[in-house]
């Protein structure tokens, strides 16, 4: 079986992933990837925003260390990308990030619903005790249709991040989720499967199957990413992640270069 790239993959440099990019590659070529992308977490426009990224002044080792890669192993395709953290008012500095180098893609992720509270970080998991999860949830996807509506990302992150721990609301989330992937339909954006959230206390892909089916509905395009930080990670769940996909309705999936897609045919299992 043909596997799609595995699109989101992160490296030291953000200070919680381990193993060098030509691992990550090797692990890639060993399971029988044929193309990967490296989306480490971008820099913010000030380096102790948070402890979970890399600094501004590493944007040229970080690409560097994709370059290495990209050279021990010409077999496989290696794709240069970000993971974006979107924040309201942050547009300019996303666009100023998008000139320094020449990306393929840029992933743009939700993690934080104020500019103190990382809502995946385990470090603050106390915070959810002090708040309603539906009032998170909203305003989790409020920021995410934005991201979707700026224009300045190929692909949005796992989408139901706000599910990591497991605390969900018990209100129907639907409308959430209708706005958010109208605005990813309508920017032309896509959405990932991503399986880290198997190894997390949700122990689910991000997205479910209701917010998939949604997507597909709507002619929202998908990606794959085992949000690998680590190289045995790579590729982590594919099969599981495919066979979701499919039953969701999805018989393509999107490949990036220079910040185009190409419509690539998800191969028959
Ligand atoms: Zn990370
Ligand atoms: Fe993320
Ligand atoms: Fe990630
Ligand atoms: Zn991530």
């Amino acid at each position: 079986m043909m596997l799609p790239a595995d699109y989101h993959m992160h490296t030291p440099l953000c200070r919680h992933a381990v193993g060098e990019p030509v691992e990550y590659a090797r692990h890639a070529v060993a399971i029988g990837l044929t193309e990967i992308g490296f989306s480490d977490h971008s820099p913010m426009p000030q380096d102790d925003f948070d402890n979970w990224r890399m600094f501004d002044r590493q944007l040229d080792e970080y690409v560097a260390k994709v370059r290495l890669a990209q050279a021990a192993f010409p077999q496989l395709t290696i794709r240069l990308a970000l993971e974006v953290d979107y924040l309201p008012g942050h547009e300019d500095w996303i666009r100023a990030l998008a000139k320094r180098h020449p990306w393929d893609y840029f992933i743009g992720s939700v993690h934080y619903v104020s500019d103190s509270w990382d809502i995946d970080n385990p470090a603050k998991l106390s915070e959810w005790k002090k708040r309603d999860a539906y009032e998170v949830w909203q305003i989790y996807f409020e920021r995410l249709t934005q991201a979707a509506q700026s224009g300045l990302f190929e692909i949005i992150g796992h989408c139901d991040l706000p599910k990591k721990f497991n605390i969900r609301p018990t209100q129907d989330c639907t409308a959430l989720y209708e706005l958010f992937l109208t605005a990813a339909a309508q920017a032309g954006c896509a959405i990932e499967l991503n399986t880290a959230g198997l190894r997390k206390d949700c122990r689910e892909i991000y997205p479910a199957r209701n917010i998939l089916e949604l997507a597909f509905q709507k002619n929202v395009p998908i990606t794959f990413g085992s949000d690998a930080h680590a190289p045995e990670e790579v590729g982590m769940a594919f099969p599981e992640a495919i066979s979701l996909a499919k039953s969701a309705g999805y018989q393509k999936t999107l490949r990036f270069k220079n910040r185009k897609r190409e419509v690539v045919a998800l191969s028959p299992a």
